[in-house]
């Protein structure tokens, strides 16, 4: 295991939907940074024998997991999930501690490898009180939901109406800048080059 004089810096990562947090992230790969995505291992864990099936089976029943795949039924999960909203706290009770555990350590192994930046790339971090605590700094990728509403539509096809229920559905923006301790505005006239260029000056804050 290679000697280390300092723990690594945890950096949260967050953003809205289209906000550019993912090309952050990337980005900070690319130079040497470790970055652990929450959503992917919230997917992991709910695929094909994902750590959270057999209890996602026990509580909710073998119909919720598909018989082909043996990874949870998205599609009746979210149709639960609408008709009873308790069914989608009952899940994250599964899936949430999964993912603590599964991204401590990933973070752990970052460190004895020497990486002197972890970046947690979390969607949700501004909506959740559970990060709070486990990070040293939180950075926001910031824009106008018009912007995000242009990048999704144009990357996903999905329509107007459906961007603006997930951005609704999401932290507001002055919510998720609350919990910011250093923002990179990524609106609609910032290039991608000004967007690396402002990744790179907040990760050198952050020693990488
Ligand atoms: P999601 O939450 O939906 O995963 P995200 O916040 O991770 O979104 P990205 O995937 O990084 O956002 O960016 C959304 C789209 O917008 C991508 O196709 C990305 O290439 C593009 N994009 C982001 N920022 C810029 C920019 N400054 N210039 C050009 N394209 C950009």
């Amino acid at each position: 295991m290679p000697h280390r004089n300092h723990r690594p810096v945890r950096l949260g990562l967050t953003g809205g939907i289209g906000s550019g947090k993912s090309t952050v992230g990337h980005f900070w790969q690319a130079q040497g940074a470790a970055l652990i995505d929450a959503d992917q291992i919230a997917r992991d864990v709910t695929g094909p024998q994902g750590a959270a099936m057999p209890a996602i089976a026990a509580a909710f029943g073998s119909d919720f997991v598909d018989p082909a795949t043996g990874a949870l039924d998205r599609t009746r999960m979210r149709a639960l999930a609408f008709t009873r909203p308790e069914a989608r706290a009952q899940l994250e009770g599964i899936v949430h501690p999964l993912v603590t555990l599964h991204s401590n350590l990933m973070a752990q192994q970052a460190a004895d490898a020497g990486r002197t930046l972890i970046v947690f790339d979390i969607p949700l971090l501004a909506e959740s009180g559970r990060w709070a605590g486990r990070l040293d700094a939180v950075v926001v990728v910031d824009c106008a939901a018009e912007t995000q509403v242009a990048r999704v539509m144009r990357r996903s096809g999905l329509s107007r109406e459906t961007v603006e229920g997930i951005i609704a559905s999401q932290a507001s923006r002055t919510a998720r800048r609350a919990v910011a301790d250093a923002i990179i505005a990524n609106d609609a006239d910032c290039t991608l080059d000004q967007l690396h260029e402002q990744a790179r000056q907040t990760a050198a804050l952050f020693g990488l």
